[in-house]
């Protein structure tokens, strides 16, 4: 990772002084990449002695649970009187796995307000907005979490890395990549392997508490939607899934039973973009996976006030499903019209 020089001493500066009040702040709806490089950068500067909170806008879905450090994340919507104090005492923000406030929702607000703490954006995402101090914004690196191995690494040596740390830097860079699967998968990104490795954390176990821990209803939603709810369009080269929360309620659905569905249409030769919908309570989700040249970020931005990567991309809804899949697929044709599928 080309990480700049100028900008590691900045940080050094920031972080290697006297104990300051860290908060730690990871986007809405968080993944395994928002909370593992949470925990792992959180764990780091306490060990310089800092006083560091982890803050994220809402819970993170079930299967993150079993993590060392999970518990001690504060969650927004369940404490935000909490949150607001340790926000207004905060001598450093740092900002991981996002591009822009507007991915806090109601939390970005009260951040946008806090004029006093130097904010430090941490993160992979494409078009980082400018409203940082000191940015590592790296659209190359596969996760946030490889992001924070090599900013340590940088900082205090590969040697400085305990196991808690590497399991959840692992969790992040396992999840972030698709098992290994997408891109950016450079030799350095397996050398980090090797170190986490190292360190003896249990890979198979790791491996079976994030993908082999869902529920039955998990199981049998996935085949109900990819059975009766997955369409194709323009001769199996786009599909698109949709759920609404009647659906879900019939499930039993948890918030994380969604994860990984709209990846499976991609396993269909010759697909090359992925949607699916999914209804919350006041807007439809929408994610997107592409293959290739199919740029899911600009998809994203210019028809569901979204973005993300070039092959991994989500935004919103805010009209009816019918009305969604309608505006879907009228897109898909346009985006075709112009060479982009
Ligand atoms: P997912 O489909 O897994 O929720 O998200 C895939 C990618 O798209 C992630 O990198 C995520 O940060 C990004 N993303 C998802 N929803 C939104 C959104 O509403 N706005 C933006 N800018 N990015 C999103
Ligand atoms: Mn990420």
């Amino acid at each position: 990772m080309n990480l700049s020089q100028q900008n590691l001493d900045v940080l050094r500066g920031m972080v290697e002084g006297e104990p300051k009040n860290v908060v730690i702040l990871s986007h809405t709806n968080p993944d395994g990449d928002a909370v593992g490089s949470s925990i792992a950068w959180a764990e780091a500067l306490r060990h310089k002695g800092h006083n560091v909170e982890c803050v994220v806008p809402n819970k993170y879905p079930y299967y993150l649970d079993w993590m060392s450090g999970i518990g001690n994340v504060i969650i927004y919507k369940n404490d935000a009187e909490r949150v607001e104090a340790l926000l207004a005492e905060a001598d450093i923000l740092f900002c991981l796995d996002f591009h822009s406030y507007s991915r806090l929702d109601a939390l970005g607000d009260i951040i946008a307000a806090n004029v006093r703490a130097k904010r430090v954006l941490i993160d992979h995402h494409l078009d980082p907005s400018s409203e940082f101090d000191l940015m590592f914004s790296h659209p190359e690196s596969s996760s946030t979490s490889f992001l924070v191995y090599c900013i340590i690494e940088a900082l205090w040596g590969n040697e400085s890395i305990t196991p808690s740390q590497a399991e959840v830097l692992y969790v992040g860079l396992m999840t972030d990549t698709g098992h290994f699967s997408f891109s950016f998968l450079t030799p350095e990104l397996y050398r980090s392997l090797a170190v986490l490795c190292a360190t003896g954390i249990d890979i198979p176990q790791i491996n079976n508490n994030v993908y082999n821990s869902f529920t039955e209803g998990r199981a049998r939603l996935f085949g109900y939607v990819i059975n009766r709810k997955m369409r194709f369009m323009r001769k199996g080269t786009v599909a698109h899934m949709s759920l609404t929360e009647e659906e879900m309620r019939r499930f039993w659905f948890q918030q994380g039973d969604s994860e990984g569905f709209v990846n499976y249409p991609l396993t269909v030769k010759k697909m090359r973009m992925s949607a699916i919908f999914i209804e919350h309570k006041d807007f439809i989700r929408v994610s997107l996976r592409s293959r290739g040249r199919v740029d899911v970020n600009l998809f994203a931005a210019r028809y569901f006030e979204g973005g993300g990567h070039k092959n991994a991309a989500g935004g919103k809804s805010y009209v009816s499903m019918a009305e969604t899949i309608a505006r879907f697929e009228a897109a898909v044709e346009e985006f075709a019209a112009e060479g982009l599928l």
